[in-house]
């Protein structure tokens, strides 16, 4: 198989004239392709007036390959080189069930690799199944009334639910593959499998999970909503079952295998472990607010006279700078054509975040803007002060907004002015539980918004336009990744007062060694392979 990279095309381009111009590259007769498939695609917007598409395309040919690959540019043609997952042998002989805590991508990858390798997992996931949760989560929206075991943080699905459904990522781990095609196969669109911005929308997340979670249960997996972990039953540094509570009733379950996928929201289970004396430290972290402006205003910046073509879809964009105060700053989780929403997971703390459908069609696009937070801004060094920090900055916005979840927010311009708001502009907040005009350099750490201001005026050198006086800051963004990590040994499992605890693994994003959908999931498998690996 030949791989043909930088076939530059026109986004009013046909697929046939993709297939063309493959066949021009490698100078042979398309009719003697035997397959033809895109193996990348991504937007070159560089110049606004001539934007791009630039394909990377995978072709069988009936020819001689080799002679092919001799006569073409070696940067433009090469062989191609495919990954398959190579599932690991169960070398396990223990006769108890595992267990797994959380059911968001890290737990439910993790389930899916042991439930196939017949080990019939038992999942304990705190929240309420996907069609529950997501009535929960409106709920929310409308009355403001939290239920603080399932909401946008906690349910069938974990954190990225009621996301973008952004599926990109930094890693470089070739498992990524495995899960990309695990999407593709409970329902997420082919495109997601070449697309440079891969993105599923909460619409079509909600039903993947939904598919994921019947394949479980066909293979006798066990998933058990409503159902937190409140204990571990430790004994002779092994783990012996653990503790749960539904319905206020208290229950436990034998197992030697406990697989911790709790996220990063979980601060009362990470309050017990800790009490537990598992192994943690602290871990840098970053915080900041939401931007939002027109989608229209930012496929204009983005694409000039392409903006709003179909092959190109709502704009997106990625920007980091050095500001002044030193911190490194950046644009995260967009969401173009999205939503801002209110993603609190505990009583009296505000947290803001950004959602986005499949068709990314809404009024406004919204993107984090976050400043990185190190241990030594946390002000002790108790393994949890992130966690401390993190609700002090929620708590603060939680009064600031009216104490009913309503958010504060801020225009770009108030904001560089530094003058708290008394109205907003042509940008509407999109806010699910509504916004209040407010000053937000009252919540967040001086040190944040001195960057964030600085970052704002860099940004608008890259992207001129970008700091659009209406345009709109709404915060905090608290909850990008873990405050902690939990430590691991070389067989993934951790450590209690200096041994290794047997048994339980730590696994995804709560833990610490996972920042976002697709690096989670890998993370399950990783964990699950560590699992059928141990003999015992
Ligand atoms: C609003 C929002 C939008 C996001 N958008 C994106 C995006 O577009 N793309 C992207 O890549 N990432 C996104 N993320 C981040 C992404 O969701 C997380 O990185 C990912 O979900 C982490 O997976 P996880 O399985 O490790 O943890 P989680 O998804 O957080 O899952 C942990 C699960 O454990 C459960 N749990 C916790 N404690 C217990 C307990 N004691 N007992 C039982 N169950 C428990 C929780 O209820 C939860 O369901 C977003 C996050 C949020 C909040």
């Amino acid at each position: 198989m030949l791989r043909i990279n930088n076939i530059k095309l026109s986004p009013d381009a046909t697929f046939e004239e993709l297939y063309l111009a493959a066949a021009k590259v490698i100078k042979v007769k398309p009719e003697d392709f035997k397959s033809f498939s895109i193996y990348k695609r991504s937007i070159d917007s560089r110049d606004k007036n001539d934007v791009k598409l630039i394909y990377t395309v995978d072709i069988q040919v009936d020819a001689d390959e080799s002679r092919i690959l001799k006569r073409s540019d070696k940067r433009r043609v090469t062989k191609s080189e495919t990954y398959e997952y190579q599932p690991v042998e169960n070398k396990r002989k223990s006769k108890f069930r595992p267990v797994i805590v959380g059911f968001g991508p890290a737990g439910m990858f993790c389930a899916l690799l042991l439930s196939r390798a017949g080990l019939k997992p038992f999942v304990i996931e705190r929240g309420n199944d996907v069609d529950t949760r997501t009535k929960d989560v409106h709920n929310f929206w409308e009355t403001r009334k939290l239920n603080t075991e399932s909401n946008v943080q906690f349910g069938e699905g974990g954190a990225g639910t009621f996301s973008d459904g952004k599926l990109t990522t930094g890693i470089k781990d070739p498992k990524q593959k495995k899960v990309f095609t695990e999407f593709v196969y409970f329902g997420a669109p082919e495109e997601i499998l070449y697309s440079n911005y891969p993105h599923v929308g909460t619409d079509k997340l909600v039903h993947i999970v939904k598919n994921i979670r019947e394949e479980i249960l066909s293979l006798g997996g066990e998933i058990n909503f409503g159902c937190k972990l409140t204990d571990l039953i430790i004994a002779n540094n092994y783990v012996h079952g653990i503790t749960y509570e539904k319905n206020g009733k208290s229950f436990d379950f034998e197992t030697d295998t406990v697989v911790l996928a709790i996220g990063h929201s979980a601060r009362d289970t990470v309050e017990m472990l800790y009490e537990k004396g598992i192994t943690m430290i602290q871990k840098p972290f970053s915080v900041g607010t939401r931007i939002e402006h027109p989608r229209e205003y930012i496929d204009k910046l983005q694409y000039g006279k392409f903006a709003g073509h179909p092959a190109l879809g709502a704009a997106n964009y990625k920007m980091a700078c050095h500001p002044e105060g030193g911190r490194g700053t950046y644009t995260f989780c967009m969401c173009p054509g999205g939503t801002v929403i209110t993603a609190s997971s505990e009583e009296g703390m505000l947290v803001i975040n950004g959602m986005s459908k499949y068709a990314r069609d809404e009024e406004n696009s919204n993107s984090a803007l976050l400043v990185g937070i190190e241990p030594e801004d946390f002000g002790n060094d108790h393994p949890l002060a992130g966690i401390e920090l993190q609700r002090k900055i929620e708590e603060k916005a939680f009064r600031l907004g009216g104490k009913d979840y309503t958010a504060p927010a801020q225009t770009v311009k108030d904001f560089l002015n530094n003058v708290t708001s008394t109205k907003f502009g042509a940008v509407k907040p999109s806010c699910t539980t509504g916004a209040t005009p407010s000053n937000i350099r009252e919540i967040l750490p001086k040190k944040v918004t001195d960057n964030i201001a600085d970052a704002l005026l860099k940004m608008d050198k890259m992207m001129a336009g970008f700091a659009l006086p209406d345009a709109l800051l709404t915060a905090p963004e608290s909850r990008s990744s873990s405050p902690v990590r939990i430590i691991r040994d070389d067989v993934c499992q951790c450590y209690r007062i200096d041994n290794s605890l047997g048994g339980v693994y730590p696994c995804g994003e709560g833990a610490g060694y996972a920042g976002g959908i697709v690096s989670a999931g890998v993370d399950g498998i990783r964990i699950a392979e560590a699992i059928l690996k141990d003999e015992h």
